[in-house]
């Protein structure tokens, strides 16, 4: 049974009458595959989003006037810890960026250098990234204007840090290295479901043409009848009525019956 079960099955599928429509699916899912992959890379390598994670809370300020800086590492929420410096200067979130390429999958993560973004409460629309090139010049222009001196913060906030054993943010900080990671998996991903969508619209497209084909295959069919019957021919219109089944047209000598 199961034998000519099989035989059947061959028969059918060596029938099977395969149309060019078939085909054309075929190759658009051959041909959507090299497309989708160039896409996925394309997308890699022009799409990305930064995100940011706020790593630490610290404080800065000095115990009196004319003492030296002083930093601290806030362990709660920062709102409600009050703070423990008789002159309060400034608030500083040590921050790590990462920026994700590729949509809709990431595949592959850079994480820049940490930052430590300073904020003096003198003016709270001041924002100062102590760890780039241009902080001392901004922290000059700060305490030219207000008076408030952050000068060596950096320094501190890393002793600070170091005190509390945060060795891989203090190397981080003073290093400034990019880390990057890839993940070709994601890359994987992103290209076989392009393939796929491709594929889809591809065939959408395929049907809908084959739909349109047949309905104006329907429609000139429907146009050759209407003018046998009136008694043209139904190429060139040459009116063929004394004639009752003309094997070609006596005009333009094209065949009609038979
Ligand atoms: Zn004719």
């Amino acid at each position: 049974m199961l034998r000519r079960r099989l035989q059947r099955i061959e028969r059918q599928s060596a029938s099977r009458h395969r149309s060019r429509w078939t085909k054309a699916a075929d190759w658009s899912l051959l041909l959507s595959m090299p497309i989708a992959l160039l896409l996925s890379l394309f997308l890699d390598a022009n799409i990305s989003r930064t995100s940011s994670e706020n790593l630490a809370d610290l404080r800065l300020g000095r115990n009196d006037r004319g003492t030296p800086l002083k930093a601290t590492i806030l362990r709660k929420d920062p709102n409600r810890t009050p703070w423990t410096f008789g002159s309060p200067l400034a608030t500083v979130q040590l921050r790590q960026r990462t920026i994700e390429h590729g949509w809709p999958f990431s595949s592959w993560n850079t994480l820049p250098p940490l930052q430590l973004i300073t904020v003096p409460l003198v003016d709270p629309s001041v924002t100062i990234d102590l760890t780039q090139p241009s902080a001392g010049a901004r922290l000059a222009t700060l305490r030219s204007e207000t008076g408030v001196d952050l000068t060596n913060a950096l320094d501190v906030l890393l002793l600070t840090l170091e005190a509390d054993r945060q060795q891989a943010w203090v190397e981080n900080l003073t290093r400034q290295e990019t880390r990057t990671s890839r993940a070709w998996s994601a890359t994987l991903a992103t290209a076989v479901a392009t393939w796929f969508l491709l594929f889809l619209i591809s065939v959408l497209l395929i049907r809908t043409s084959q739909a349109l084909h047949f309905l104006a295959a329907g429609w000139r069919r429907q146009r050759v009848i209407g003018k046998l019957k009136a008694g043209r021919c139904p190429f060139c219109n040459y009116d063929l009525s004394g004639v009752r089944y003309p094997k070609k047209c006596s005009e333009c000598g094209r065949k009609i019956w038979g």
